[in-house]
């Protein structure tokens, strides 16, 4: 295997720091337990900059106390395959969350009212976790653009917010959902779903499809989108967290609804919390 792999803080900011002076430095950063979602990120990077930095962290401080943090899949040698094959430079897999957090660690980053809706109000301390490390790896890496899925669309909203308001000076880049043939979002949560329940996970997409086809058909009602979304869930017996129609930019609540406008979903399938969202202008 030839990507580097940089296990501290230390050889991190210095593995950059070397990259930056041939030219611009990509960051990528993850979770691990990589699909091809992550790879579109990694090989778009890959386009974009001669150098591409994936980071694999699984952040305790953007998991509440009852959520999957001890559980959350790893497969740290199928992960660094997959990031030398879509175009990785060097891969930073800290060695252990004190790496990052280090004893006294005390100083978070507070997202603002982008970050108080829809995950943020049921994930109380996510953002602020998510932040806090995103504007950590922003600082070690230095790099010139980063890249996030829309899969995560809240998440990015609120990145591309702290990094304007912090003058992180990094491009924050967004790129499209990445989905399974059947419209599945990938996500590495998917692995948790039995085989039942992964038969079920469609009803994401079909919600989104059906608020689609209603907007198309003349609907211009966010709540009648959502009532229709939320239908299209619970047919198929998923646990529904929110199902709402916001505007894209502010992520306010829209009454009437345009082409840009997004529908947002969370649901529970047993104990697995999945989300998606999508324009319901989209085609
Ligand atoms: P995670 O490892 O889940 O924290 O995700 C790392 C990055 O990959 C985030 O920017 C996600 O939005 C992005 N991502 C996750 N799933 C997908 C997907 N299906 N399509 C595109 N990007 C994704």
């Amino acid at each position: 295997m030839s990507v580097g792999v940089i296990a501290t803080a230390h050889d991190f900011r210095r593995a950059c720091q070397e990259a930056r002076r041939d030219g611009e430095l990509a960051l990528v950063p993850t979770m691990g337990y990589l699909h091809a979602g992550h790879q579109s990120l990694i090989q778009a990077a890959a386009q974009r900059a001669p150098a591409v930095a994936v980071t694999i962290f699984v952040n305790p401080t953007q998991f509440g106390p009852a959520e999957d943090l001890s559980r959350y899949p790893r497969d740290i040698e199928g992960d660094l395959r997959k990031c030398e094959e879509a175009g990785a430079t060097f891969v930073f897999v800290p060695r252990g969350p004190e790496e990052i957090y280090p004893a006294g660690f005390q100083t978070y980053v507070e997202p603002g009212p982008l970050a108080m809706p829809l995950c943020g109000e049921k994930r109380p301390g996510h953002f602020r976790g998510v932040c806090t490390v995103v504007a950590k790896l922003f600082a070690l890496s230095r790099a010139d653009c980063a890249f996030f899925g829309e899969k995560d669309y809240q998440q990015l909203a609120v990145i591309r917010r702290m990094t304007a308001d912090l003058n992180l000076g990094v491009e924050v880049i967004g790129r499209p959902i990445v989905r399974e043939s059947d419209g599945l979002a990938l996500s590495s949560r998917n692995a948790y779903l039995s085989r039942e329940e992964r038969l079920h996970a469609t009803a994401l997409w079909k919600a989104l499809e059906a608020a689609r086809a209603a907007f198309k058909a003349g609907e211009t009602r966010g709540a009648a989108l959502e009532e229709l979304a939320r239908q299209k869930l619970a047919d198929d017996g998923l646990r529904i967290d929110y199902a709402e129609v916001r505007d894209p930019v502010e992520l306010q609540r829209a009454s009437r609804v345009d082409a840009q406008s997004r529908l947002f979903l969370a649901a529970f399938l047993g104990k697995t919390r999945l989300i998606d969202n999508g324009a319901v202008g989209e085609a």
